[in-house]
């Protein structure tokens, strides 16, 4: 019989361009790890290929599989397994994942938003450890976020809960594609400094911080909609800690201090004085781990 000491959890993380896989142990310890092509622009077919590959490989590998778990940027309905939509797939509504995976290896399996496995990776092994309150936010190609709250994955009433990047601090702001217009993501995103500095990486914006005048305002004003945010954040759900994660959060970190302050100083008096703000330890690989230990929390 397989218990939690010896089985091996299979995660993956399909993104527009590439799946991200991992092999856990059973100290959920990364043994294997690969990334392939996902074939997202081919449709669902396509993609379903990739995901069978891998698995696959890993089986052909040694490692004797007891769980499968996906996670995947956009709209899941975790229950059913499906992925209702999702920012990275053009042409894809309500793909049955959890479906193929059965019916191909007889696996058990779990699917979840990409932003909740790695608020699940940080939550079992990461930063978060131990927290019961906890806010992961991930400043990316836009952002993401996930929430741990009474010691538990809070995914609301139809899986959707915990977009982090879609409420609105500016009533007057950008139309976002999700519908609103001004969300946080319009403006703390690598998508944001992008569209109003197209000829520049969010990493060299961050740069030239100190040399060039337009990069300076574009990161001041990222800067201080990131704290208008984060204190909102901190209001609603009074966490313990907020997490701060993705490639964009680098940029931040000689600031960590004065946002740190900020959002201390503007929360609510006893909010501030609890909560702590810090920088995630997984970055490249946290949704494939997160997506392994799915079975672990639901
Ligand atoms: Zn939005």
């Amino acid at each position: 019989m397989t218990t939690r000491e010896n089985k091996r959890r299979c995660g993956l993380d399909i993104g527009g361009t590439q799946i991200k896989a991992v092999v856990l142990d059973g100290a959920f310890q990364v043994i294997e790890e690969l990334t392939i092509p996902s074939n997202a622009s081919s449709g669902p077919p396509a993609v379903k290929t990739a995901i069978f590959e891998v698995i696959q490989k890993f089986l052909d590998n040694g490692h004797p599989l007891s769980f499968v778990g996906v996670g995947c940027a956009g709209s899941v309905d975790s229950v059913n397994g499906v992925i209702r939509n999702s920012p990275n797939f053009a042409n894809w509504e309500n793909v049955g994942l959890a479906q193929w995976i059965t019916e191909r290896f007889h696996l058990p399996i779990k699917v979840n938003n990409d932003a909740n496995c790695a608020t699940l990776a940080e939550w079992h092994l990461g930063e978060g450890r131990g927290i019961k309150n906890l806010i992961l936010i991930t400043l990316g190609t836009g952002v993401g976020g996930g929430l741990i709250l009474q010691n538990r994955l809070y995914q609301g009433s139809t899986g959707t809960g915990g977009e982090l990047g879609h409420f609105s601090i500016n009533s007057n702001g950008i139309i976002c594609p999700c519908g609103n217009r001004g969300c946080f993501e319009r403006y703390c995103s690598a998508s944001a400094l992008k569209a109003q500095l197209p000829g520049l990486s969010p990493k060299t914006i961050f740069e030239r911080v100190h040399t060039d005048k337009q990069c300076r305002q574009l990161v001041s004003d990222f800067l201080h909609h990131l704290k208008i945010g984060l204190t909102s954040l901190a209001n609603i759900f009074d966490p313990d800690l907020i997490l701060l994660g993705g490639g964009i959060s680098k940029g931040i970190v000689p600031y960590i201090e004065d946002i740190r302050s900020w959002v201390k100083t503007t929360s609510f008096p006893a909010v501030g004085a609890h909560l702590k703000i810090e920088f995630t330890k997984h970055q490249n690989n946290s949704g494939a781990i997160g997506a392994a230990l799915l079975d672990l929390d639901m």
